[in-house]
């Protein structure tokens, strides 16, 4: 495995693969990271070393950060009994134990009778067309039972899209799988029929009972061939469409496009009627709101048709209701950051277009102790002194992630147990932050708390190469002890080289030797940091951290006059 510490020999710089270039190999032609050090040797810039407290999880159990207890804003989040925790979920799913009360039959459920299962000990509920007696669960739901019985006996899919539609319940709750609606939901007409589309643009009356009643109006799309490519074009209707807003994965001459716009999808997902090459291309002309995605046929014959319909083809629908889709991609490079946090390095494949755009976050896949188990994480830049003058899209082959692994959590420490080569289910973006908010604002203030640093590297990368009004960006970041400080080094060195940007640590347990600020997220600090450039300066505020810690930041930012319009807390 490759980890790389400050004594590594062979330390040189910028050899991790940036977007556009190659991955790093080493001598002998493996994939693998080559250090990048900090130009200049300070203290607190490389990994820590020598035995130290990891970080010890807390009396409260989820702990304050674990997914367990992270939700949605203004979702209740209940302690777990001893005993009920995710682990002790998958361990009785695996025990053999009838969990339906149906000795592993699976039957048609009818609404009559889904609506008679409305009790706790007695508690069945649909999701997306399938019907789980989730009463054994009840204990082990992270929101809590009361959470559960709002959706007993009905159809639950609204309700758990809104929460936590990223959750994979097929995996959590497959022992507790009843069968299926009686009912199937509708699916679009060119997919019941198996119809062929003989160019993109259906007949309207075969869309329209899958378009959204409101939102923005639906794209269409249509096709046109030459002698070694064929171009789908996507009409958005939109202008401001660009390259992060398109989504393409072509998996065994499958095609799936999805064009995301505003909080809507349009779903183009064809099995094409001929072999086509892996690498294709993506263009959006912006002023028009057209995507033309290029691909390059194996055999220069003429199509007669463009392909099969697949499901939810030509579909535009709430973005909410696609369901996440996942490409597998390769873990190239980790390298240890502080004593417990670690970048890793993910190539997607060639035959996948994927840009997160600035601030959002995907959800990691992975199978653990063979149940899979989903995380959300937020993409950030290889380095924070990358060259700003980059284009900000340009392809992006690889991500890059800053994570934390915590010894008894669920999911790090199977990621960390990864080798070079091996793969794991990466998703589409989501988040609802928009750079559109970073428009014209003069000073930018950043919050965070341990990896709540991870949605700044992008805003900050983003507010100093794109945003021409930018006076000032401050960070205050908060951390346990100078150890834990992510890319400390980093932050200095462009603190300064861009006379803009200030940082400010604020450690909650520190040395004796620490002369910096101290304490936790409070009044004082604050009204004391958030000083505009100007009287009247249009100001941005980002925060993110353990949920307390945001929600706590947020009660006092609203204390200190600043409006919702100008503060963004990054939440589940
Ligand atoms: P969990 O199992 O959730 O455990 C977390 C903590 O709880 C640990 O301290 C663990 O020791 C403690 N714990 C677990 N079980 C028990 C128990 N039985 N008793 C007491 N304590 C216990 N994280 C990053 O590092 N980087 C990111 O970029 C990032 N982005 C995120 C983006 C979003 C939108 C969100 C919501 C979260 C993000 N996170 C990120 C956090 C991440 O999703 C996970 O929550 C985190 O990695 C912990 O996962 P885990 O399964 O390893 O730990
Ligand atoms: P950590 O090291 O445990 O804590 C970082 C700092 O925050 C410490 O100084 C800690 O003080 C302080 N803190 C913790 N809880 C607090 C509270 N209730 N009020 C005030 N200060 C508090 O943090 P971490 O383990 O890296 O966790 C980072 C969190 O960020 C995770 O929960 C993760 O899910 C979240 N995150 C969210 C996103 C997103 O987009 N939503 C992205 C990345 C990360 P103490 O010494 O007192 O603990």
């Amino acid at each position: 495995m490759t980890r790389l510490t400050a004594g590594d020999p062979g330390s040189g710089s910028g050899a991790w693969p940036r977007p556009g270039q190659g991955a790093g190999t080493d001598g002998g032609g493996r994939w693998g990271p080559t250090r990048r050090s900090c130009p200049v040797a300070e203290p607190g810039c490389g990994p820590s070393r020598g035995p130290r407290m990891l970080n010890v999880p807390s009396q409260a159990f989820p702990a304050p950060g674990s997914q367990q207890r992270v939700a949605s804003q203004g979702r209740s989040k209940v302690p777990l009994k001893q005993g009920r925790s995710l682990m002790d979920w998958i361990r009785l799913t695996k025990s053999g134990k009838d969990l339906t009360g149906l000795k592993g039959q699976l039957i048609e459920v009818t609404e009559e009778e889904l609506k008679k299962h409305n009790k706790k000990d007695d508690c069945w509920i649909c999701i997306r067309g399938f019907v789980y007696n989730v009463s054994p669960y009840m204990e082990y739901h992270p929101g809590g039972e009361d959470e559960l019985m709002r959706a007993a006996g009905t159809d639950g899919t609204d309700l758990f899209n809104e929460v936590h539609r990223w959750v994979n319940y097929e995996s959590m709750l497959k022992e507790c799988l009843v069968g299926r609606m009686a009912v199937k939901p509708a699916v679009p007409k060119d997919c019941q029929e198996g119809k062929r589309v003989l160019n993109g643009m259906l007949p309207k009356s075969q869309v329209t009972d899958i378009l959204p009643r409101e939102g923005p109006s639906s794209p269409s799309y249509d096709w046109f061939q030459t002698e070694s490519a064929v171009t789908i074009v996507i009409y958005t209707k939109q202008k401001n469409i660009n390259l992060d807003s398109v989504i393409v994965d072509l998996q065994d001459d499958s095609l799936r496009a999805e064009a995301v716009i505003k909080d809507h999808s349009y779903l183009i997902h064809i099995g094409l009627s001929h072999e086509v090459q892996e690498n294709f291309s993506v263009r959006v002309i912006e002023n028009v709101g057209k995507i033309e995605i290029v691909l390059q046929k194996k055999e220069n014959v003429s199509w007669k048709y463009l392909g099969d319909p697949l499901e939810k083809h030509n579909s535009f629908i709430p973005k909410k209701d696609t369901g996440l889709h996942y490409r597998q991609c390769q873990l190239i490079a980790k390298e240890d950051v502080t004593h417990d946090t670690r970048l890793f390095c993910l190539k997607l494949p060639p035959s996948t277009h994927l840009q997160v755009p600035v601030g959002q976050h995907v959800y990691l896949k992975l199978s653990v102790t063979g149940a899979e188990i989903v995380k959300p994480y937020t993409p950030v830049s290889d380095s924070l002194l990358s060259d700003f003058k980059e284009p900000a899209l340009s392809p992006n082959k690889y991500i890059y992630f800053l994570i934390k692994i915590y010894p008894a959590g669920l999911f790090t420490p199977e990621l960390d147990r990864l080798q070079i080569g091996d793969l794991i289910s990466v998703s589409g973006p989501e988040g609802n932050f928009k750079v559109s908010k970073l428009q014209e604002v003069e000073d930018l203030f950043l919050l965070a708390a341990g990896t709540g640093f991870t949605p700044m590297v992008t805003v900050l990368n983003y507010a100093l190469a794109h945003v021409s009004s930018l006076r000032k960006v401050k960070l205050m970041f908060f951390n346990k002890t100078e150890d834990d400080i992510i890319w400390r080094c980093q932050l200095e060195k462009l603190a300064s080289k861009d006379k803009r940007f200030h940082v400010e640590f604020v450690l909650s347990a520190p040395s004796p030797e620490w002369n910096g600020k101290q304490g936790h997220v409070s009044r004082a600090l604050l009204s004391e940091f958030l000083q505009r450039s100007l009287e009247n300066s249009r100001v941005f505020l980002c925060i993110c951290g353990p949920t307390p810690f945001t929600e706590e930041g947020i009660r006092l930012l609203h204390d200190l006059n600043f409006s919702d319009d100008e503060i963004h807390g990054f939440t589940a």
